[in-house]
């Protein structure tokens, strides 16, 4: 109020949005901008909380109804898409609106309203690719891997729509989707397996976690029902989780990959050798597999490197205790490099493409 004249009308607009409505018959602009300079200088000492002192940082978005806006809400709307752009663009900044910003705004807000109808209406489906036993050619394992079908654009792969659940909070029921769809899968191959071999090994499912759902304090009860309705045994469960969960060093996380290891589900390490991996946390890390990735299994069977690289991940492996699965495998050479180094397991479009499940699959088809 003391950066406003009287005539000024300032609102909360909920939580710790707040708007100011400035009127300027000659330049609105240069006078929204002369408000919001002063307010945010207003804001540059700490603020007194008790006894600490608190830095509070702005972003200021600044609409005018030169910007193409008739009514209220659209102005409202406009200064609410540059104020996004300014927090974007770092702390203490402000930005005025242009109907440039609206466009990307709009089609991300519009891609997310997407999402969570295609999970509410089921539009995602599971593809599975194999992962080998590199020894024996046998099937160990298959990976889900998430698809969006979606009815104008197609399949969508994850790497276009994963960022964007895990930013609105819907990877949550994203996760529990893929979850259940990958144990009930399970149970359907380990009914075949049993019935067709004595003694054969069990197909596991990996499924990929991202770090929002490690975070969920529900993770560990979700896990351990939804394996229980699906009838499926925890060993026959994987998660893959990258360098980077473990990073952010979140207690909760930790906590969570201990008490679903207790339980018997396993853990891979993702794209390993991408990340940032600090050779001083590896030893204390709870993982049962490696997942070599794909960039290092690129170069076998040319000069350089790479297979001084995946060899010495191997070893590494085998100092931990824990399993190695090459990623990404699309050659031969590739394949035969991996068996020379003693790789256990491989995974790639050389050995079986990420696929919907046929119901006349084979234990013995990825062989
Ligand atoms: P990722 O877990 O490392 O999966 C491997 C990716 O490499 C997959 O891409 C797979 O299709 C692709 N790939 C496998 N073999 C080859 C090969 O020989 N050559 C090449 N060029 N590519 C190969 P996709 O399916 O697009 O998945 C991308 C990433 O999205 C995954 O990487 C994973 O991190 C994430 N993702 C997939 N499904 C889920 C999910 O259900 N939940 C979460 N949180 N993330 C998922
Ligand atoms: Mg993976
Ligand atoms: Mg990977």
């Amino acid at each position: 109020r003391a950066c406003l004249r009287p005539e000024d009308v300032i609102a909360r607009l909920g939580g710790d949005e707040f708007a100011v409505m400035v009127e300027d018959g000659h330049d609105a602009e240069a006078a929204a901008i002369t408000v919001a300079r002063r307010i945010m200088e207003a804001f540059v000492l700490p603020v007194g909380v008790g006894a600490e002192s608190v830095s509070v940082y702005l972003s200021v978005g600044i609409a005018t109804n030169h910007g193409g806006a008739t009514a209220a809400e659209e102005l409202i709307r406009d200064a609410d898409v540059a104020m996004y752009k300014a927090k974007t663009s770092g702390k203490g900044h402000f930005e005025v609106f242009h109907p440039s910003m609206g466009e990307a705004v709009l089609e991300r807000h519009g891609l997310k309203e997407e999402l969570r109808l295609a999970i509410e209406r089921q539009q995602l489906t599971l593809y599975f690719q194999p992962i080998v036993d590199l020894g024996t050619g046998a099937l160990v394992a298959e990976e889900a891997l998430v698809r969006w079908e979606h009815p104008s654009r197609g399949l969508v792969g994850p790497s276009e729509f994963v960022p964007l659940a895990e930013e609105t909070g819907l990877i949550l029921s994203l996760g529990q989707y893929v979850l259940e769809e990958a144990c009930q899968q399970a149970r359907r191959w380990q009914a075949r397996s049993d019935a067709s071999l004595t003694d054969g090994p069990e197909v596991a499912v990996h499924v990929n976690l991202s770090a929002v759902e490690l975070r969920d304090p529900d993770l560990v009860d979700r896990v351990r029902a939804t394996l229980s309705d699906a009838a499926v045994n925890a060993q026959s469960l994987v998660f893959e989780i990258t360098e980077t969960v473990l990073l952010e060093d979140s207690e909760r996380a930790k906590a969570a990959i201990s008490e679903l290891r207790a339980l018997g589900v396993r853990f891979a390490l993702d794209d390993f050798g991408t990340g940032y991996s600090s050779l001083s946390y590896l030893h204390t890390l709870p993982f049962d597999m490696l997942k070599i990735a794909k960039s290092f299994v690129d170069g076998l069977g040319r000069r350089g490197p790479e297979a001084s690289f995946v060899r010495m991940i191997i070893e590494l492996a085998r100092t931990l205790g824990v399993a190695v699965v090459a990623e990404g495998i699309e050659t031969q050479e590739q394949t035969d490099a991996l068996i020379t180094l003693e790789c256990d397991y491989g995974q790639g479009f050389h050995l079986g493409r990420p696929e919907p499940v046929k119901p006349e699959l084979q234990l013995s088809s990825a062989a």
